[in-house]
């Protein structure tokens, strides 16, 4: 077998690469290890601005959130956020990435499910991608796609080890519309639990059509290394039990179909080599504070598919030509990455402040939310936030005396 490209893993990087890649009459291979539909741990929650950017994924739309209750650490405050407009959009992976598959195969992509890339093997003419099977195929350039154990960039020598990860538990829980309409309203409010039961990251719920996505997720870097470590398992436990408590979830859920889940926080040092270019989870395109990652995967599998049109067109597959990659995903996502980055060891601060400041201040709240939910660009407006940020503090600091909780958290939320 021979194509241009190989695009190894068919999640929302690689069909968007394929899409793409085929859309401009380049002959393209898309592997995927798993059969379609396929499971995929998530929390199915997009920002606005991935249906923005790629408006034909708006069909696959489950549901719409149009508001937010976020929680600080020790529940002290709560942030209510309802507005028309809306704040999240909900889709389930399974049918979504499979979709995305449909769509970059109806554009004239070649989709082979159930193959496994163990190995590539690059020579100075083609690069051949082989599989667990035997079987091997070459190609001018491949993509790896292949999520957080990226085969791809291993063999490019491209990972990193230990890969800095943010470790999760999540369940997708089906519910009935009406019980879903009488615990989130049609707005489908979300529920963020900042650094719930003392881990360094924060809890989900995710309201949608006729499901229930719940899940934690810890961020391994922010986790205070004096601590003990503790059992994800058992805090996901106790977090059921804590939304049970404040009625935020009907009795009968229970965490039997409780699974794993595993992502990168932060981008690899390189993301590209001679013939190779790594997209999405592979290269470490994760939002650092929210473990967002759906809009970075679609957009980097886009700018490596523009990339690589060039490069074919150039006839010029050396790792030179090819880190003009790296520099257009820079311009695009890779400064507000860096500098989420910076916030990601917060998670191991104490984060009752943030909350209570953002209970506050509409302003404060509405960029900070913007920003950690990846609705607007964080490098655009840091120095509004930071100058925010002290303008509440010192208001803050100066009406003390006459402090109490401004939005103090009931039992019956
Ligand atoms: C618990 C959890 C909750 C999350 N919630 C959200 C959320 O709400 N919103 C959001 O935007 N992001 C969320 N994310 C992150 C998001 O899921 C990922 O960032 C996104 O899926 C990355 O897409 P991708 O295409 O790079 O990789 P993936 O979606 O991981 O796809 C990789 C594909 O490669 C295939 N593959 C792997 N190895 C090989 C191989 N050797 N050969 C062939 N195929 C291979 C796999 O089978 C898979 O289909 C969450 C992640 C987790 C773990």
């Amino acid at each position: 077998m021979k194509y241009d490209v190989v695009v190894v893993g068919a999640g929302p990087a690689g069909s968007t690469a394929a899409k793409y890649l085929a859309e401009h009459q380049v002959s393209v291979l898309l592997l995927d290890k798993q059969s379609f539909p396929r499971e995929k741990p998530c929390g199915g929650g997009l920002p606005t601005r991935v249906i923005e950017r790629f408006p034909y994924i708006n069909k696959f739309i489950e549901s719409i959130s149009c508001g937010s209750i976020t929680y600080s650490s020790k529940l002290n405050y709560k942030l209510t956020i309802e507005r028309d407009r809306p704040l999240l959009a909900m889709v389930q992976r399974k049918t979504f990435d499979h979709e995305l598959v449909k769509l970059a195969v109806e554009k004239g992509a070649v989709f082979l499910e159930n193959k496994q890339v163990v190995d590539l093997k690059r020579e100075t003419d083609k690069i051949t991608v082989i599989l667990q099977t035997g079987e091997m195929i070459d190609a001018q350039i491949v993509v790896g796609c292949d999520g957080i154990r990226s085969v791809v960039a291993e063999k490019a020598q491209l990972s990193e080890k230990p890969r800095k990860t943010c470790v999760c538990i999540y369940q997708e829980t089906p519910l009935d519309e009406k019980r879903l309409d009488r615990f989130f309203t049609k707005k489908r409010m979300v529920h963020i639990f900042i650094k719930t039961l003392g881990i360094a990251g924060y809890g989900w719920v995710f309201p949608k059509k006729n499901t229930l996505n719940i899940g934690i997720g810890e961020f391994e870097p922010a986790v205070n290394p004096s601590k003990a470590k503790v059992n994800i398992k058992e805090v996901y436990e106790q977090f059921i039990i804590l939304l049970k408590e404040k009625k935020i979830i009907p009795e009968e859920i229970s965490t039997d179909n409780c699974k794993g889940g595993l992502l990168p926080v932060f981008p690899l040092e390189k993301t590209y080599a001679d013939r190779i270019l790594v997209c999405g989870d592979a290269a470490g395109f994760v939002n650092p504070i929210t473990g967002e990652g759906i809009y970075y995967a679609m957009a980097s599998g886009e700018i490596a598919a523009q990339v690589i049109l060039t490069a074919l067109h150039h006839t010029d597959t050396s790792e030179r030509f090819l880190s003009r990659y790296q520099k257009l995903w820079k311009r695009e996502f890779g400064k507000d990455l860096a500098l989420l980055g910076r916030f990601n060891n917060q998670w191991g601060e104490d984060t009752e402040k943030i909350v209570r400041l953002m209970s506050k201040n509409k302003t404060f709240a509405k960029f900070t939310v913007g920003v950690t939910g990846g609705q607007i660009s964080f490098s655009r407006y840091k120095y509004l936030i930071i100058i925010l940020y002290f303008c509440v503090s010192i208001k803050e600091f100066f009406q003390k005396k006459a402090i109490t909780p401004i939005v103090p958290l009931s039992n019956n939320t």
